[in-house]
């Protein structure tokens, strides 16, 4: 068996953004992904001339993706570009009111005063807080493992620990955004990025408030090409670096020989290698290809992070009071959540989001005239609920709701129309229960709770990606490459 070789399970943007660190570190790094094609949840589809990214469409922190190619010494201008977005997104309430979130301070905090009264110096103190919060705290946490007793007497780490206000582990992010506005609008604006990770803002801890931090305070970008140019410009670099990627490829087993890994199953053939890093969701790691219960048991443990229902409709007009990210907020937020997390009901005011990649390239994702609508709500993970009904029941209440604020009969707009259900994220990309984060923070402890980015058990086997240590979403699963590329070069440095 090479020492030299790693086998990475899945070519999400966590397994390739490994695939890349590991390759960069001198090993031959082999892809296996069991779809035909790479991205993971970071993918699209074509339909009658819309084009769709099927899965994230906020895009921030591009410096991570930018260190990837700094790394290999590649150009990135050659791979990908991306622009500074001047309204990270439109905000329409019940009754009328539309906050456009612009992500200059000053503007933003002057349209918030205008449409809501709130004093500016509020939004200025409360981006200064997250900014703290980040840049002291959380970027320690994001970069490290935190389950492994070195890492815990680092100094920087000791440093981050002494920062940690009491209130953002014992407040809910709900009730530190009420002492921080007065306006319930804002209240309920800035409660939404505890759904970032697919949290809960009533029950989330208040330090998910550094999350407004890197759309308010770095800024949310757009990616030339729509998301789905991440994943081409991750797989186009580690296609040029020499990772070997095998699609169509579903890994059976991982083997192992004296709690230590040696290699894969992959359809019927034996595939040797001394590390293997999972991109899989951990909890099907275990359950389906370790065949260990009582790990995957105490990962099922924890809460899932909530799932979604999406709509993709190509629509036959344009509208111009929308923009690339818009939100149509629910009248009762907290009785949403509580649908979503406590009872499992049906929630007949959701709130529902458009994202429009065409309003940035016009003509480039629809035809002229039309627009691609990624429409998307909230629900459950999935839990064997009767997704079909619950998917006509949501066409009803998004378009009803639509149809009232925008004034229009959006139904009759629709030329195209395919949906994506919480059974066939888990179908597509293999994450347990359709949950688009892996576990959710709705717990003070939730950061510390996440599955460790190695096992404890059995030498040689690292997990990445979003079900695992730091968490979902395009930023934290590249965090969490490099931390997995950091543990390797920890333990393996003697041998390459
Ligand atoms: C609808 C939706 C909206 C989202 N919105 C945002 C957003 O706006 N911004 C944001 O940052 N994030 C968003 N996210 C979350 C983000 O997409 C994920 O956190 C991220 O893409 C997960 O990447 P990952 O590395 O964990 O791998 P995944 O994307 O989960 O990929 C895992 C890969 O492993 C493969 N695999 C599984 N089992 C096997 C096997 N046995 N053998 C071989 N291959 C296997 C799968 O096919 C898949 O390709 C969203 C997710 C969804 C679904």
């Amino acid at each position: 068996m090479s020492s030299k070789k790693v086998i990475i399970i899945g070519a999400g943007v966590g397994g390739m953004a490994t695939a890349i660190r590991l390759k960069l570190l001198g090993y031959n790094v082999d892809v296996f992904e069991k779809n035909d094609y790479p991205g993971g949840k970071l993918s699209h589809f074509e339909t009658n001339g819309f084009r769709f990214d099927a899965g994230p469409s906020l895009f921030t922190s591009p410096h991570l993706i930018e260190e990837l190619f700094t790394l290999a010494n590649e150009p990135i201008a050659s791979y990908f570009t991306y622009e500074k977005l001047s309204v990270a997104c439109n905000y329409f309430y019940d009754d009328g009111v539309c906050i456009k979130a612009y992500t200059n301070k000053d503007a933003f905090a002057k349209e918030l005063q205008q449409k809501t009264n709130e004093p500016t110096k509020n939004l200025y103190q409360y981006l200064y807080n997250s900014s703290t919060a980040y840049n002291q705290i959380a970027v320690i946490f994001l970069r490290h493992s935190l389950h492994t007793i070195q890492t815990l007497f680092k100094a920087p780490i000791i440093k981050a620990i002494s920062k940690l206000k009491l209130a953002y582990l014992f407040k809910s992010l709900n009730d530190y955004n009420e002492t921080a506005f007065r306006s319930p609008k804002l209240v309920q604006l800035f409660n939404r990025f505890a759904t970032y990770n697919g949290s809960n803002p009533y029950k989330a801890p208040a330090m998910l408030s550094l999350i407004a931090h890197l759309e308010h305070n770095e800024g949310a970008f757009y990616p030339k090409g729509g998301m789905i140019s991440i994943t081409n410009a991750l797989y186009r670099l580690a296609l040029k670096l020499g990772v070997q990627f095998s699609f169509g490829k579903s890994v059976q087993n991982i083997l192992t020989q004296n709690n230590c890994v040696t290699g894969v199953m992959v359809d019927n053939d034996q595939q040797n290698a001394a590390i293997v890093v999972s991109n899989m969701d951990v909890y099907f790691t275990y359950k389906n290809l370790l065949n260990d219960s009582t790990s995957a048991a105490k990962v099922k443990k924890q809460e899932r992070s909530s799932s979604a229902l999406i709509f993709y409709w190509g629509m036959n007009k344009t509208f111009p009071m929308l923009d690339l990210h818009n939100i149509f907020f629910s009248g009762d937020y907290k009785a949403e959540f509580d649908a979503i997390f406590n009872t499992g009901l049906p929630f007949n005011d959701p709130t529902v989001y458009i994202n429009i990649t065409n309003k940035l390239e016009p003509g480039e994702h629809a035809p002229l005239g039309k627009e691609n609508w990624f429409v998307m709500v909230n629900v459950p993970a999935n839990n064997g609920q009767d997704w079909t009904s619950l998917e006509q029941f949501y066409r009803q209440v998004i378009i009803q709701k639509l149809n009232k604020i925008i004034g229009e009969n959006i139904a009759s707009f629709i030329a195209v129309s395919e949906v994506l259900t919480p059974v066939t994220i888990e179908s597509k990309t293999a994450s347990y229960m359709g949950s688009l984060y892996g576990t959710s923070s709705n717990s003070r402890m939730a950061a510390f709770m996440r599955h460790p980015n190695y096992s404890k058990t059995t030498g040689g086997l690292y997990f990445v990606g979003g079900s695992v240590h730091p968490g979902g979403g395009i930023p934290l699963c590249l965090s969490s490459a490099a931390i997995v590329s950091n543990l390797i070069i920890d333990k393996y440095k003697h041998n390459i």
